[in-house]
């Protein structure tokens, strides 16, 4: 999808915890936005389930539910963001997720006279999250949906990818969205708040 170049850029980021259904959303808003959906961990997936050498270095660290180095992802997310289809915005889903990708991010931006518009924050409190996981385990079996990689991957969230908001709340383009409700009233939400700042479709 390319967003036309007459309408306001939609340089967008969704940020929550795990299960806090920034997937599911995001992928809605890339398509209400016409803007491609670039999510991490889609990326990653897809090469350890195609056996690239890009997944056989990764498999071992998401299979733990530990971050695969800054420099490897953030080179992976420039490379997406450099093709025709992410000009004039993207949403990105799993990126950033720490203070140093923050900066890489802001990095290439700059250097190409671009910023971010919006940070959709996704909240849902820590039991639902739990709870949503579980259920999403059972369904579709992802292996770091153990209950022990599960306790990883959220305590790594809360330790160095909620410090990431600070940054973007300071800059004032972090809309706060309530995650409970049904996947319409959330969709709904978020696409008030990106109206208020005249991101349309
Ligand atoms: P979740 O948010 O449920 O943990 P993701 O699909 O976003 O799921 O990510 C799955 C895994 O991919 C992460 O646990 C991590 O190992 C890796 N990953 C995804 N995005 C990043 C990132 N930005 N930096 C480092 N590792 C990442």
């Amino acid at each position: 999808m390319t967003r036309s170049a007459d309408l306001p850029s939609a340089r967008l980021l969704i940020v929550g915890p795990q299960g806090s259904g920034k997937g599911t959303q995001g992928v809605r808003v890339g398509e209400a936005l016409s803007i491609p959906v670039i999510s991490t961990g889609d990326v990653f997936r897809a090469n350890v389930s195609a056996g690239t050498p890009l997944g056989q270095q990764v498999k071992a660290i998401i299979e733990a539910g530990d971050l695969v180095p800054d420099s490897l992802t953030s080179e992976i997310v420039r490379d997406r963001l450099t093709q025709d289809d992410a000009s004039n915005g993207f949403l990105l889903d799993g990126y950033p997720r720490n203070l140093g990708q923050v900066g890489d991010l802001d990095a290439f931006l700059e250097s190409r006279s671009e910023a971010l518009d919006a940070v959709i924050e996704l909240s849902v409190p820590r039991e639902e999250s739990i709870a949503r996981l579980t259920q999403r385990a059972l369904e579709q079996g992802r292996t770091d949906d153990t209950e022990e990689v599960i306790a990883n991957r959220l305590a790594i969230y809360e330790r160095e990818t909620a410090p990431i908001l600070d940054v973007y709340r300071e800059r004032g383009i972090v809309d706060a969205i309530d995650g409970v409700g049904s996947l319409d009233e959330i969709a709904d939400r978020i696409t008030a708040a990106l109206a208020a700042r005249g991101i349309t479709g």
